[in-house]
């Protein structure tokens, strides 16, 4: 279709204003939930995805108040500088329950935002948590196809949202407050299981604990960590003083090298990439599955029969699924 075409095309152009505008306007289509729009999204992707896969994809997570946006503006600065191109995206799982954003607010990272050199677009406002993803792995491709070299994907300490943002990303960064409690939080909830770096941010505050805590999470991710044979990466961090981001970039540069030679970063890509097929086969088929007039007609009762104990849930489950034949 000739006007996705051009789109591509302005996506896919120099950049300035009309490649950001053209950006901007291929996400709100993404993000469009109206049948026609799909397909023209579907198009604009599928002119994209030749020229996506470019960038270092970053997951960040924290609790609210770690310090993520104060590191994601030092940080996108601080690449802009040595000549990358920074998209920031975010996850936001309470755009899902409905009610206020965590992430959305738009007076953060003042700087980063108004730089030419760097592109920030807030979380998806509706749908599952697994819409939500999928349109920002979508948003993630076609600022890969304009040519940004470093995707960060942002969240917050919500487990499900954690994983998915895990689950589009090549690293995973956890960020932690120095102090004991939040480290037991994020072991308990599995989020630590999913870190490939963590961060412990406000080292400013109080060294001694910034030093403790680093020594107790190394010690968890030793045990629970995907790098118990390679040691855990625990790294200190000062975001609001900027203390500790060339280390850190030197451990992310560091961990992508390694992983790109011995192929480990592709076959996660991969790997991403069919589970992602497979989340939406199964959003998809659910959604059918409640929208089929067959079903919609002999759930109710079949349901009040399960609760009656009358019918096997297993039971009542098949003669459901049958009727999609
Ligand atoms: P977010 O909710 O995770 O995005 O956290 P923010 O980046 O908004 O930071 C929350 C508060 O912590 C702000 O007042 C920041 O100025 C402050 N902050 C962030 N990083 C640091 C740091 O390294 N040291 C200190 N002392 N304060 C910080």
């Amino acid at each position: 279709p000739p006007a996705e075409q051009a789109l591509a095309e302005a996506v896919l152009g120099a950049p300035g204003a009309a490649q950001r505008r053209a950006l901007a306007k291929s996400i709100t289509l993404l993000e469009s939930t109206r049948a026609d729009h799909r397909q023209r999204a579907d198009a604009l992707l599928n002119a994209l995805l030749p020229h996506s896969g470019g960038a270092l994809r970053l997951g960040i997570s924290g609790v609210p108040g770690v310090g993520k946006s104060t590191f994601i503006e030092g940080l996108g600065l601080f690449l802009i500088e040595r000549g990358h191109r920074v998209a920031v995206l975010a996850v936001d799982p309470s755009s899902s329950v409905g009610g206020g954003s965590i992430l959305g607010d738009k007076t953060r990272m003042e700087r980063l935002s108004v730089h030419e050199r760097a592109y920030i677009r807030p979380s998806p406002s509706s749908g599952t948590l697994g819409g939500v993803a999928e349109k920002t792995r979508e948003a993630m491709l076609v600022c890969e196809a304009a040519g940004h070299d470093i995707v960060i994907v942002e969240t917050v300490g919500v487990g499900q949202s954690e994983t998915a943002v895990a689950g589009m990303t090549d690293l995973f960064v956890l960020m932690q407050l120095p102090n004991a409690g939040d480290d037991l939080q994020a072991i308990k909830k599995g989020v630590m299981e999913l870190a490939d770096l963590v961060l412990i941010n406000k080292a400013d505050l109080d060294e001694n604990a910034a030093t403790r805590a680093r020594a107790q999470i190394t010690s968890a991710l030793r045990f629970f960590g995907p790098h118990a044979q390679h040691g855990a990466q625990v790294l200190q961090l000062s975001a609001l003083q900027g203390l500790g981001l060339p280390e850190f970039w030197a451990a992310v540069t560091a961990f992508r090298d390694e992983r790109r030679a011995s192929g480990a970063l592709a076959e996660r890509r991969r790997a991403q990439d069919e589970a992602w097929m497979w989340e939406r086969i199964e959003a998809g088929l659910r959604q059918r599955f409640k929208q089929h007039p067959g079903v919609r007609a002999q759930l109710p009762a079949l349901a009040d029969e399960v609760r009656a104990g009358r019918l096997a849930a297993s039971v009542a489950a098949r003669r459901l699924l049958d009727l999609l034949n």
